[in-house]
């Protein structure tokens, strides 16, 4: 019994650490007062609390705040670097590794070339290599280390801590857990790539104190990570917002996935580029001619050509933002969120079709559902995966 007690009593002094904390991070800079306001908390155990969160050395008092007619308040902040996340996203290409404090300020940040033939077992000694030699350029003791997110772009099941299906890497159910054996103890977390995003855009970005989006990435493939009520929209089974399978055309190209006239057999930039290069080769007019060979034309060059003023390369774009349009359409019907947030390669060109996707989004959804929502690129730009994935462990340390 007694031994019950005491655990309990651990607990809720842990919860209510964790609530504080929390409300510290939220706050940025908040005194005592205000933090018994917020909290429902006695000024007694606040001042309990904060003495054992200074103590710890996860808080620091940051300054004066203003007076309600009495003293001046001391401020209290989270102490910058003493505890620390890494992230890790990887995609067909490269590997990205980010270096993260409880502050969600960036300490440092690498990328290097996804490996040739993407082994899954020897992609994780990469990852736990490249980890290593951060833990050890930085100095961090691992005690510190609060865990360590990877963002997949693929089906993941989060608990679990499985890759269930990443199909452009060619991944199908292996496990992350056991994948870094000279970190032992440090905990291991997996997301996918899209949730990833969402996960940033809500902790750092532009749905801080949004409760219903849509987070959308655009690349080779297409993804996105739903957030319903303020929590990310898990499913029954783990696996949501697969969008970029949403049949747009039933007679169109055969997907990765099996299934054909999957969104993004259509608006991927994979698609675009596929495109750019059979109208190149059926000798069409365009700024793409003066790329000397063909199969150099990438996303990018059909970028820069659109903003030279080069129709073919522009109505590539726009007809992509067009389904793309179509299908959030559909997404606005069913889930009515707040707001849209379109992410990764597509940031790059953002500027030149995000009008056209708004007004297709405004024609074909029901204009109740459509009525208030907000369709913007994302603010975190293409890294929103990268810094979510380290967010991740944070999430995790501050009891969200
Ligand atoms: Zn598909």
């Amino acid at each position: 019994m007694k031994g019950n007690i005491t655990g309990n009593n651990r607990f809720l002094k842990e919860f209510n650490q964790t609530v504080v904390l929390d409300m510290i991070r939220v706050h940025k800079a908040i005194s005592k007062a205000e933090l018994s306001k917020l909290t429902g908390l006695s000024p007694t155990a606040i001042g309990v609390i904060v003495a054992e969160l200074l103590e710890m050395g996860y808080i620091t008092e940051s300054g004066i705040g203003e007076s309600n007619g009495g003293r001046r308040p001391i401020l209290i902040e989270l102490k910058p670097q003493s505890l620390y996340t890494i992230g890790v996203d990887m995609d067909v290409k490269y590997i990205s590794l980010v270096l993260m404090d409880t502050t969600s300020r960036i300490i440092g940040e690498k990328t290097l070339d996804m490996p040739q033939n993407m082994i899954f077992e020897k992609v994780m000694d990469v990852i736990q290599s490249e980890i290593g030699k951060i833990i050890k350029e930085y100095g961090i003791s691992t005690e510190k280390l609060l865990g360590i997110g990877l963002s997949v772009p693929g089906m993941v099941d989060s608990r679990e801590c499985k890759i269930v299906f990443a199909p452009n890497l060619g991944w199908e159910n292996v496990d992350i857990k056991h994948q870094f054996p000279d970190l032992p103890g440090i905990k291991v977390y997996v997301e996918n790539e899209a949730m990833a995003s969402a996960i940033s855009e809500n902790w750092i970005g532009c749905c801080q104190g949004i409760k219903n989006f849509v987070c959308i990435n655009i690349k080779s493939g297409i993804g996105s990570g739903i957030f319903i009520d303020g929590k990310p929209y898990r499913g029954a089974s783990g696996i949501t917002g697969e969008i970029g399978h949403m049949m747009v055309d039933s007679n169109g190209l055969k997907c990765n996935c099996g299934n054909y006239g999957c969104l993004e057999t259509i608006a991927s930039t994979t698609r675009i580029v596929e495109q750019a290069k059979r109208l190149v080769k059926e000798g069409v007019a365009s700024k793409l001619n003066d790329i000397q060979d063909v199969e150099e034309i990438s996303a990018q060059s059909i970028i820069d050509a659109a903003r030279d003023g080069d129709a073919v390369s522009v109505n590539l774009l726009l007809e992509s933002a067009r389904f793309l349009g179509l299908a959030i359409s559909s997404i606005v019907n069913i889930l009515n969120p707040e707001k849209v947030i379109l992410g990764k390669e597509f940031v790059t060109y953002a500027d030149i079709v995000l009008d056209h996707l708004k007004e297709i989004v405004r024609c074909k959804a029901l204009k109740q559902t459509a009525k208030d929502i907000e369709i913007t690129g994302s603010s975190l730009g293409e890294r929103a995966s990268l810094l979510g994935s380290a967010i991740i462990p944070l999430k995790v340390f501050f009891g969200k």
